[in-house]
């Protein structure tokens, strides 16, 4: 049976590459994009696939989730998988002599509270399978912290993982759940060109783990590959 599957930030990198494979595997996608300029290859794969739909959706916009929250439950179907991807970078050097409080607070807002806002909207359009998926990253781990640096985004990834851990316990009641992923160190806009891993190999990886997922698994913070994480 095919799945609807929303995701965040679809227009690029991790989330177009989640669009394709969902798409690929016969799901019903609902893709979410900022600006029509930044997402032509998204916008395409829709134009020649019904069973894509876009919508635009700014995470940090109230106003933005709540609109984007009334058309999907307009269309009267049930989410199995939402996945929260979109993300933005804080600086990589920014520590405490340059790190701007205000610039902290919004990549706070886009990368912890967005997924929040997001789950909270679609809420009324999920039932006891739903799964939601926040894409975290290893450099949310206070234990992993050795390198320092990316004082703004480090705060967002570790609040997103004590976000999900909350709802994981409300989820536990309803037989919903929720899970944390690293997706690895991957070639994108914000990963860099560096990156060992591709979009394809990181999101191959985490459809596999989240095929896989148990009411165990509730509340998890999980690499790609399904390895768990320190928090
Ligand atoms: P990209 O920069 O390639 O893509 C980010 C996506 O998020 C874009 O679609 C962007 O839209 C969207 N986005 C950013 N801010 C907002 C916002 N305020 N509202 C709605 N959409 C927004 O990054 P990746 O694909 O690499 O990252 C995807 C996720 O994976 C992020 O959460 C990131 O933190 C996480 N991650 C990535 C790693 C990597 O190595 N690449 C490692 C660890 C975690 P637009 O085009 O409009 O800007």
């Amino acid at each position: 049976m095919s799945r609807t599957v929303v995701i965040t930030g679809a227009n690029r990198g991790i989330g177009f590459e989640f669009v394709r494979q969902c798409h690929a595997a016969g799901d019903r996608v609902v893709a979410t994009y900022r600006s029509a300029e930044r997402s032509e290859e998204l916008l395409q794969l829709c134009k020649n696939n019904g069973s894509i739909d876009v919508q635009q959706l700014e995470v940090s916009d109230p106003r933005s989730v709540s609109e984007f929250g009334r058309w999907v439950l307009k269309q009267r179907v049930t989410i199995n998988l939402l996945i929260n991807n979109a993300g933005m970078g804080g600086g990589w050097q920014a520590g405490i002599t340059d790190i701007d409080s205000q610039r902290m607070l919004h990549v706070i807002d886009v990368n912890a509270v967005g997924p929040l806002r997001v789950t909270q909207a679609l809420l009324p359009a999920m039932d006891a399978g739903s799964t939601v998926v926040h894409i975290s990253s290893l450099m949310g781990s206070i234990e992993d912290n050795e390198s320092g640096n990316a004082m703004a985004y480090r705060a967002s990834k570790t609040a997103l993982n004590s976000v999900m851990k909350t709802m994981a316990l409300e989820f536990e009641k309803t037989g919903m759940s929720t899970i944390c992923f690293h997706p690895g160190w991957v070639r994108t806009e914000l990963g860099g060109d560096d990156a060992p891993l591709m979009p394809e190999d990181s999101v191959a990886g985490m459809l596999k783990v989240i095929s896989e997922l148990t009411a165990e698994d509730n509340g998890s913070f999980l690499q790609y590959d399904g390895a768990r994480l320190p928090w």
